[in-house]
Formats: structure tokens, sequence, C-alpha cells
């Protein structure tokens, strides 16, 4: 056990509890290399006893009242929201994030509460054709027990957006968040209990990739809902094969952020510093690849390259910061051996190119923001995510040619297109192939429209109508009249 750390436990059914091992694991600021924090470090053990908590107490809340169900998750909306300044403390220190950007996210997650709070009551199933002599209806009903497993970049707003549709649909969950940021995660889930939801019905387990694999393994785990590496997403879908356990897997991307020559080149200007330089570029559908017509490429270019030398970084609670340290120093060290193969691949760091030293912060996992020139799609760049603030500028002769560039990628998450031209815009969006398609804007969703990806990027909707379809399974009904 660590010593003079906050220590955290489990939440598993109402209760905080250590690991059955007892065994723990510390929690890193990103900005000081030090830890602040230990929590239970979660195994099969652990997992197993918080599915036990969840199938236990499942049936109480999906046959509940549907009203009442809907008040909880309100409550637990408007709870998120009083808790705001909390919440983004938590959040901003734990990830690394400035203050400004973490209070962003709470806000967006309370959205998500509020949104799905709608839903319980609004919940239907059909009546059916049939044949003469039958009355045949289908009943729209929660799947039961649902795994969630999220990441660290955005860990309460990913977390909300599949416990909200989860717990509305009527399911009991069993959340296991990233180990490197796992402390809104427990605070969520306790203001949750404080908002009406039955203890058992939402169980947390902290620990790393053991319990995240124990929860895709478990044989009495119905669905599990899963954001992180592609990597991880193939390994969860073997793990699942065991009991055909449903999936949704939202994973990585490589998304390009198109910017033609009839472009307002001031918004996209603002829209390509959007697209990678928010939170740190931890942001799983950043425009890592700036794909310019090469009529106004250098202008757009030597523009940004003013704008992102003045990036200013620093630690979360850094009024003036405005990007934090990368999470981890593994995550750092990625982020800089892609920055490496950049360059040694024929592209040219036109700002930034390696790692940053903060005076304030003098061990945080910092790297410069980064801007490679003279890059080609086919570089390393350009193939892999790199979860930080870098952009590969690829210089195009027309708009066929930008849109042959985006699709030639195994991701499909998100793409951007900036043009004057909206019927060109309308063609050029459906000639994308990912899930979102931005025009003149980059970044940005909110809980009314599905998200999801295509490919190495994953399958199934998070957000929007089609969300209650990923947590409730139909049953028919046939009657004899
Ligand atoms: P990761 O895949 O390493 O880890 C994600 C989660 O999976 C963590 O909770 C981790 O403990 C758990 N895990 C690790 N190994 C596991 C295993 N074998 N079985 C089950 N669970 C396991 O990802 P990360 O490094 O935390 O996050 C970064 C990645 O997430 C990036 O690739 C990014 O693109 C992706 N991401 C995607 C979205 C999206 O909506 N598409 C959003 C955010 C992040």
């Amino acid at each position: 056990m660590s010593q003079n750390l906050d220590a955290y436990g489990h939440l598993i059914g109402g209760d905080r509890v250590p690991a059955a091992s007892g065994a723990t694991f510390d929690d890193v600021d990103p900005a000081t290399a030090q830890p602040f924090a230990s929590f239970a470090l979660g195994d099969a053990h652990d997992v197993d006893r918080a599915v036990r908590a969840a199938r236990a107490a499942q049936p109480a809340w999906g046959d509940g009242d549907v009203f009442d169900r809907g008040r909880i998750l309100q409550r637990l909306g408007e709870l998120l929201e009083s808790h705001s300044g909390e919440l983004a403390a938590l959040e901003a220190r734990d990830v690394g994030k400035p203050l400004r950007e973490a209070k962003r996210d709470v806000s967006l997650a309370v959205r998500t509460w509020i949104y799905f709070a709608g839903w319980p009551t609004k919940i239907r199933g059909t009546t059916n054709p049939a044949e003469r002599g039958v009355f045949s209806y289908s009943l729209r009903e929660p799947l039961g027990v649902v795994g969630a497993i999220t990441p660290w970049n955005f860990p309460l707003l990913i977390a909300s957006w599949k416990l909200a549709p989860a717990l509305a649909c009527g399911n009991a969950v069993v959340h296991k968040p990233a180990e490197e940021t796992p402390l809104s995660a427990l605070r969520l889930a306790e203001l949750a209990l404080e908002a009406g939801v039955p203890a058992g019905v939402w169980n947390v387990v902290t620990g790393e990739a053991d319990a995240g694999a124990a929860l895709a393994a478990h044989d009495d785990v119905d669905k599990v809902s899963f954001t992180g590496s592609t990597e991880v997403g193939r390994k969860i879908q073997a793990a699942a094969a065991g009991n055909l356990k449903r999936l949704s897997l939202e994973l990585g991307g490589k998304s390009a952020n198109i910017v033609l020559e009839d472009a307002d080149l001031e918004l996209a200007l603002q829209g390509a510093l959007r697209a990678t330089f928010r939170n740190q570029g931890e942001v799983c559908t950043a425009g890592g690849r700036l794909v310019a017509h090469e009529r106004i490429v250098d202008e757009l270019v030597e523009r940004l390259a003013g704008e992102v030398s003045q990036i200013r970084l620093g630690a979360h609670d850094d009024p003036q910061a405005q990007m934090g340290p990368i999470v981890s120093a593994r995550q750092r060290d990625h982020v800089l051996d892609l920055y490496e193969a950049a360059v040694g691949e024929g592209g040219r760091a036109l700002v930034g190119g390696g790692a940053a030293t903060v005076e304030s912060a003098p061990d945080g996992y910092f790297v410069e923001p980064s801007i490679f020139v003279e890059t080609t799609n086919d570089m390393r760049i350009n193939r892999e995510e790199i979860f930080g603030p870098a952009v590969a500028v690829i210089r195009v002769a027309d708009a066929d040619e930008a849109v042959r560039v985006a699709n030639d990628t195994r991701y499909g998450l998100a793409a951007a297109v900036w043009t004057r031209d909206g019927a060109r815009a309308h063609r050029i969006a459906k000639a994308l192939r990912a899930g979102t398609v931005w025009v003149n804007m980059y970044g940005g969703l909110d809980p009314y429209a599905a998200y999801g990806g295509l490919g190495l990027s994953g399958y199934g909707y998070e957000q929007g109508p089609e969300t209650i379809e990923e947590y409730t399974t139909l049953k028919t009904v046939r009657n004899a009249l």
C-alpha cells in the first residue's frame, strides 16, 4: 500500500471496498510525475463480485417505474452541474488538461445526462403485422449487465456517454475506468448514489488491463461498451466471443481536415487549431492530417505556425496555460517516437518536433505543439494515431485528390472540409468515409446525434436515439387470439 496518498477502493454494491488481493496502484500527476492517489488494483475476483452485484440489482432497476428512473438520471445531471467546479478540478489534475477545458467536458457530460434522462419514458416497442388469429408485439427490454471500459482522455465525458444510455435503458453497469485517470469515475458513481441510483446498479472496479480483460471475458456480462485503442478493441472482441456478448467499440482515428482553395482562411485557421491543439491533441477525432489545396496551403500553414508557436504550456492549475502535459510518460514517448519518425521519413518540423520543458513544472510530460510539413500520406505520422499536439500537412492539387487522400486510411472516425461552396461541401461530405463529417467547423459532438466509426475506428453508436438500440433487445410476443 502506498504511503501518504489519498486511497480509493472500488465501488461495489454501493460500498467502497479494497481489492480482494489487497493490491493497489498509484495515480500519477502528469505535471509533476509524482503519485498523488492510490487505487484498488482490480482483478478477475473483483470484477466477478461487481458483476454479481450488478446482476442482483438489475431486475428491480429494469422493471422499475420509468418516470422515477428518468427523474433519478435528471437529478444526477443536476448534481454534476452543481459539482462542476469540483469535478473539473479532479479531471484537470488527473488528465493534465487546463481547468478551462475540464470545465467544458463537465458541461458536456451534464448535457449527456439530461438528454438521456428523457429517454426512459420514451422507449417503445412495436405492434407487428401478423397472420389472422395472432396478435404480435415486440417489447424493447434492457440487456441486463453492461460492462463499460473507458480511456483517459475525456474520462468523465466518455463514461457519461456509456453509462447514461445504459442506465436509461434499465441495465446495471460495471465500469472499469482507465488506470491513468480513475478519479472522476468514482466521484461520478458516488453522485449517482446520491441522486437515487440504487446500490449495485452502478459499480466501479478500478485497475489496469487485467481488470478490463476480466470484464470483457466475463460470462455473465451481456454487453461491453469500449472506448480506447484499436489494439485493445481487437482483444476485447476476441474475449467477448466466449458468451457472444454484444459489443460497441469506439476506437482510434486518423482524421483528415481538408481545406480547399475557396475556404474562408481565417475560419479554417481557427478550425485547424481546434483540430489538433485542444486537449493536448489527445482527442480521438483529432484532425492530424491537414490536407490543404496547393493554392492556399503556404499562407494557411504560415499563419498556423504563427499561432502554434505561441501556445503556452503549463500545469492544469496554471491559469495562463493553453495546453497541459501528455497524460503519462508512456504516451509522451509514443508521441515523440512519431515526431521522430515524421522527420526520419522525410518530413520537416516547421514548429516544434520534440519534448518541451516548462519552468514551473520541470518534471511534467510536456511535448512541443508541432507542425510537420512536406509529409506524404504513406508516412507513419499520417498512418498511425498520434494522440498528441501535432499536425502533418499534406499538399493536394484539387478536391478529388483531397478526398482520395482523406479516405486512404484504415480508420473512419471523422473528417472535415472547408469551402465556401455549399453544394461542393455536401458532395465532399458524402464522398468521405467517416462516422462524422464537419463542414466549415472542426470538432464538437452533441448528445442528440449518432457518433460512431468505420473500419479500425470500430462500430456501434454513442449518443443520439440509435444508442437506445445499443443497450436494449427486442422480445417478440405472439398471442393466439
Ligand atoms: P487503451 O486501449 O490502452 O485503454 C483503454 C481502456 O482499456 C483502459 O481502461 C484500459 O485499462 C483498458 N484495457 C487495456 N487492455 C485491455 C484488455 N486487454 N482488455 C480489456 N480492457 C483493456 O486506450 P487509452 O490509451 O486509454 O486511450 C487512448 C485510445 O483511445 C486512443 O487510441 C484513442 O483513439 C482511443 N479513443 C477513442 C475514442 C472514440 O470515441 N473513438 C475516444 C477516446 C479515445
